[in-house]
């Protein structure tokens, strides 16, 4: 799993179509009867946030900058419902999110849970959110049950007037689904180029690159004049547009100028 594809929801990955695959303490999760803190699905992933979890956020037991918004159309790895993982037990394949999701966000690069700690466990402390708790890595049959539903998006966390323009604004300009839909049209053009050639300015590509610049410019604008921190913006405008192309087989790099150019990116395909 990558960061430019996510793991979806708290989502035991791997975990129904699992059989065999062992924690890290040796026994398969197939075996257990209990939760023997091993950790290993904190590391698969922090939890999507359900309607019994606002209050976490509304008394500040978990704040913005913990949080990241995956907004709906970005490809997100689902290994939870079983009609996803494939009947080999691999790990599924991205597929684009249906409506959007806030979920905590990972560190240092992954998707181990933020609040994750490797000699102290869950740093909530019983606090812990919905999913992680219907979570049986013996039986998912709980979480499977609970975790498409009710789950909260930034409206109903976010009641200021002024940020919910802004973030409608931003989702108008900087559409998902647009997104996809430009990035494919510019891909396939650029198979008749060289490999690791900018992609050439046609309709597609110069929509992305006006998404990838009001994006980065409304980012800066909003830390120069409130204070709100990078992370923080990852929860109210969902990712960077530029990690979000990454999903969708594009790099984004800076010219000479600072201004965005686009590759293809193989890696992310
Ligand atoms: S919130 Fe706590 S229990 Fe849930 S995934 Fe994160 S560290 Fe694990």
């Amino acid at each position: 799993m990558t960061p430019q594809r996510p793991q979806g929801p708290k989502g035991p990955q791997g975990r129904q179509g699992s059989q065999g695959r062992q924690g890290s303490q040796g026994r398969p999760e197939a075996a257990r009867t209990s939760c023997e803190r091993c950790g290993t699905c904190c590391r698969k992933g922090g939890p999507a946030l359900h309607e019994e979890d606002a209050h976490l956020f509304h008394e500040g037991t978990i704040t913005p900058r913990e949080l990241v918004t995956l907004r709906a159309g970005e490809l997100a790895v689902d290994n939870v419902l079983a009609a996803n993982v494939p009947a080999d037990g691999a790990q599924a394949e991205p597929a684009p999110l249906a409506r959007e999701i806030v979920k905590i966000r990972g560190r240092d690069g992954r998707w181990t849970c933020h609040f994750y700690d490797a000699m102290r466990g869950c740093l909530l402390h019983g606090r812990h959110p919905a999913e992680c708790r219907a979570l049986a890595c013996w039986d998912p049959s709980g979480l499977a049950a609970m975790y498409t539903q009710g789950r909260l998006t930034r409206r109903d966390l976010v009641h200021a007037g002024a940020l919910v323009e802004l973030m409608d604004e931003h989702d108008e300009r900087c559409a998902v689904g647009r997104m996809a839909e430009q990035a494919a049209e510019a891909l396939a053009v650029h198979v008749w180029r060289e490999p690791g050639a900018p992609l050439p300015p046609g309709e597609a590509v110069d929509g992305l690159l006006e998404a990838l610049r009001y994006d980065a410019a409304l980012r800066s604008v909003i830390v120069e004049r409130t204070g709100c921190t990078r992370a923080e913006l990852d929860f109210l405008f969902g990712r960077p547009v530029a990690q979000v192309l990454r999903a969708f087989g594009l790099r984004t790099t800076r010219d000479a100028d600072g201004a965005p150019v686009l590759t293809p990116d193989r890696d992310a395909r």
